[in-house]
């Protein structure tokens, strides 16, 4: 079973990284495409905003030649019978300065025969006029008409620079259409940033170029704009299955624990039931095959007795674990020992101070008892003499428990602990469950224990426990 939740969460590991992992590598690609997004939309922005920004400047021109030639030209016009068309002639008021001063024309957008000029025919062929000599301008054409509307022309059409901060007005009202919201320099760099390329607001070249440039955060906010509910979406996904799956291994580690522990369980009772009920067989048999003395009799009577009393006893711990096994409280180091070591009376231990530990009365009792067991199962002397010594180690409790039985060879010292191990030579009876058991009882109170040992020079064994 444990083998099954381990791999189980080794399966769970792999495909949650692989997830995260495509996940990541998901954002990373979306990230990038929508970099370029972002870049394409402020390229074409830009262009939008020079195209538009041009087209103002020549407005702006054009209305001011207007006004020029309402104040500053006199227009008359006559039907020409040879050509069908209506001729206007401009003519400068102001004809101080070089070059021609007169011009006669006719336009294509005025077909209508108009004998002499009016005030309406006038205001109709300038605005006319205007809208022509813009559309030459935008084939970067200038006729001089006459001397004083090439140069009035020249002065607010190629000589007028543009004004940056119109550009960056419609530079920013056309990344709002394209759905960008997002703060920008003018002609400067942010550190960290990505500048657009640079655009020439220059109409007249010979004056040198007039650029306009833009530099941006990195845009992580579009980013995250654009795809906020996709990430939150898959995270939140992400992190629902795992504490899914969390909970899942929770459930079924609880109860590995619990199986575990009943497992445990059995194998100590059958432990402990084990031996009384052996002395109580072989004194019974014995009764009923021997010939017994009175004097024999009554030791085996008394055999019988003892052990049904330990079976009784036993029956009695059973039901105390089952009702007050699972409650932790606090215990005192000393009184625990003593009522280990009255089970043994021909062992006397040695112990100084006293500690208090927090954990389960019974089991820490078995723990000494069990050990106390030991020292006295496997042991020579007359009298067993157990020494032990408790101090506090940082944040933990270091109990030493050592005895003058036979010791264990030092290559055994590890696999004592495991369940029904004995150490071969070993005469003396057992299951070689009481130690795994102990082991089992001092890590469940996240403790350690271990055995230092030196043949023939008794026995150590190591308790650790948090205070
Ligand atoms: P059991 O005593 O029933 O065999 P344990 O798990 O208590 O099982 O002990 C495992 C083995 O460790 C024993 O068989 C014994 O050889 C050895 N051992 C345990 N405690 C001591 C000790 N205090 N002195 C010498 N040997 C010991």
């Amino acid at each position: 079973m444990k083998k099954k939740i381990r791999l189980l969460l080794f399966l769970f590991a792999s495909l949650f990284l692989t997830i995260v992992g495509l996940q990541v590598y998901f954002n990373w690609l979306t990230w990038n495409s929508e970099q370029e997004i972002f870049k394409r939309k402020v390229h074409e922005s830009l262009v939008s905003a020079k195209a538009r920004t041009w087209q103002d400047h020549l407005n702006k021109s054009a209305s001011h030649l207007a006004t020029f030639l309402r104040d500053s030209t006199e227009i008359s016009c006559r039907w020409n019978p040879e050509s069908f068309t209506t001729t206007f002639t401009i003519k400068d008021k102001d004809s101080s300065s070089i070059g021609q001063h007169t011009v006669t024309l006719s336009l294509d957008q005025i077909k209508a025969r108009y004998d002499r000029i009016t005030p309406e025919i006038r205001e109709k062929f300038i605005l006319q006029f205007c809208e022509n000599i813009k559309s030459d301008l935008k084939n970067s054409t200038l006729w001089y008409y006459t001397a004083n509307i090439g140069r009035h022309m020249e002065k607010y059409y190629f000589y007028q620079p543009i004004d940056l901060r119109e550009m960056e007005q419609n530079f920013s009202n056309a990344l709002a259409e394209n759905g960008i919201h997002y703060p920008f320099l003018v002609n400067d760099s942010l550190s960290g940033g990505w500048s657009t390329e640079k655009v020439d607001l220059s109409l007249y070249k010979p004056h040198g170029p007039h650029y306009f440039w833009a530099s941006f955060n990195p845009p992580i906010t579009y980013f995250l704009k654009q795809q906020l509910v996709s990430i939150i979406g898959t995270w939140m996904l992400i992190a629902l299955s795992l504490i899914t799956f969390l909970w899942i291994y929770k459930t079924l580690y609880t109860q590995e624990k619990l199986s575990e522990e009943k497992d445990l369980f059995i194998t100590n009772m059958t432990h402990e039931i084990q031996t009384p009920v052996t002395a109580i067989q072989l004194a019974s048999e014995a009764l009923e095959q021997l010939d017994c003395t009175e004097e024999e009799r009554r030791i085996f009577l008394k055999r019988i007795s003892k052990n049904a009393a330990s079976l009784a006893q036993l029956s009695t711990e059973i039901l105390l674990e089952s009702k007050l096994g699972t409650q932790n409280e606090i215990l005192h180091l000393k009184t625990v020992i003593h009522e280990a070591a009255q089970l043994f009376p021909n062992l006397t231990y040695q112990l100084d101070g006293d500690h208090l530990i927090m954990g389960k009365k019974e089991q820490l009792f078995r723990v000494f008892r069990n050990l106390f067991d030991n020292s006295t199962k496997y042991n020579n002397n007359e009298n067993v003499v157990v020494k032990i010594d408790a101090f506090t180690k940082g944040k933990t409790l270091e109990i030493r428990v050592s005895d003058n039985g036979i010791g264990i060879p030092v290559e055994h010292s590890e696999r004592i602990f495991e369940r029904f191990y004995r150490i071969p030579s070993t005469e003396v009876r057992g299951f070689g469950v009481g130690l795994s058991y102990v082991k089992k009882i001092i890590e469940g109170m996240k403790g350690t224990i271990k055995m230092v040992s030196a043949q023939g020079g008794g026995s150590t064994f190591i308790i650790t426990l948090p205070k």
